[in-house]
């Protein structure tokens, strides 16, 4: 076989159907987020970032980058090793109960990642626990999919936040079965949230355990950032909680809360916690100092959330074909994977806004959309800027306005 030839010929598909990822040359700027230097193969240029996850602008906050450096300063670079050898920290001590204490939970567990926390807990529970089924929303992120499909434990989908769909899965499960639901809060393509409580109280019906994805929402919603758990009044009912450093609170890595013994039971069974190297010190030292600046830090969240809504109505007033959303996310809608990787381009180059085209199969195939992440660190300005080059795009390549 021509192995090269194989590589070539799949990418040569990507590429046909416009949904070839290519990634932009940055470098992120602190003090002056969100703006970005954009390397091109003819310069540089200083572009206005739109797509960052750093939704909070967490990730260059003063109080963030001390405790990295102090962190550098009194520990060094690396871990040393796993956690179960050499390579627990202090600060990892310290954050998970950070983690525990912003979720009300006994206990909480760090990853290098919330992919791996994700994958590592939902497999190791549902392998786990004998005949377990697991039930999955329909629109769930790919890093809970594969932890379900490596536990080969039996899974149902339910419709996307239907809790009637769930509830009849639950119905026809034996009784007696382990059961897991598995879900997020805050969807982050299409930006809408789960009933979260209606969620529990079926649940909590058919004896199920929950298993709530917090990433899009964790230091960004309830009064102290522990997710729309916390806004909803829902912590204490969700047997886990899991969520990222990465998101809002600016740093990296993963984790999940709950009781001490699932906590203990992940530490203990979990191989993509045991096997791999424990998250550098320093970004322990950031993630907690990020962690506590929030939970005071509610006009950070106030701000967020009225950024987002003014960018949905002022694109809105502008004609162009917002999504509905509940959430800090707003998706305006293409409908084409060609259009969408083109009108991005044109906005990155020919207008300096960066906004990463979502295609398949992040979304549905006919539902691809350009996903917008306001922070708090948008002004009016940028969003003039915007608004103006969003309206020029989508006359010059003829895309569809809003119904
Ligand atoms: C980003 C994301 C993850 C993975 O988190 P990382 O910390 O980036 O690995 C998990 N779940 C959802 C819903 C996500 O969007």
């Amino acid at each position: 076989m021509d192995y090269q030839q194989f590589f070539a010929g799949h990418l040569e598909a990507l590429k046909r159907e416009g949904r070839y990822r290519v990634f932009a040359d940055l470098e992120r700027c602190a003090g002056r987020f969100p703006e970005a230097t954009l390397h091109t193969g003819d310069g540089e240029r200083t572009v206005t970032v739109w797509c960052s996850n750093d939704y909070l602008g967490m990730g260059q906050h003063p109080d963030v980058l001390a405790a990295m450096k102090a962190a550098i300063d009194r520990c060094g670079a690396g871990a040393g090793g796993t956690r179960n050898i050499s390579g627990t920290n202090h600060n990892h001590v310290l954050l998970e109960r950070e983690l525990a204490d912003l979720h009300g939970t006994e206990a909480a567990l760090l990853f290098q990642s919330g992919w791996i926390a994700n994958l590592t807990t939902l497999s190791t529970l549902a392998r786990m626990l004998p005949g377990c089924v697991v039930l999955s929303d329909a629109k769930n992120h790919n890093s809970m999919i594969e932890g379900i499909v490596h536990s080969k434990a039996e899974k149902r989908i339910f419709r996307h936040n239907d809790v009637a769909d769930l509830e009849r899965h639950l119905a026809a499960i034996e009784p007696g079965r382990p059961k897991l639901v598995a879900f997020e809060s805050v969807y982050s393509m299409d930006g809408d949230i789960a009933p979260i409580g209606a969620i529990c109280d079926v649940a909590d019906r058919y004896g199920a355990m929950t298993y709530i994805d917090e990433v899009h929402a964790v230091g960004m919603y309830g009064t102290r950032g522990g997710g729309v758990a916390e806004r909803d009044g829902q912590m204490h009912r969700l047997t886990v909680i899991q969520g990222t450093l990465a998101k809002a609170f600016g740093t990296v890595g993963g984790y999940i809360a709950g009781s001490a013994a699932l906590c203990d039971f992940i530490r203990s069974f979990g191989a993509g916690f045991i096997f791999s190297t424990a998250m550098p010190p320093a970004i322990a030292a950031a993630a907690l100092a990020s962690v506590r600046h929030l939970k005071g830090d509610h006009a950070r969240r106030e701000r967020h959330q009225e950024r987002a809504a003014t960018l949905r109505r002022r694109l809105a007033e502008a004609g162009l074909p917002v999504m509905a959303s509940v959430s800090h996310i707003v998706p305006v809608f293409v409908g084409d994977a060609a259009l969408c990787k083109r009108a991005s381009d044109e906005l990155l180059f020919a207008h300096g806004i960066y906004v990463q085209p979502i295609n398949y199969p992040t979304v549905d195939r006919g539902t691809e959309r350009l996903r917008f992440t306001p922070t708090p660190l948008h002004t009016d300005a940028h969003m003039d800027q915007l608004v103006a080059a969003m309206r020029q795009v989508w006359s010059r390549l003829g895309l569809r306005s809003a119904a």
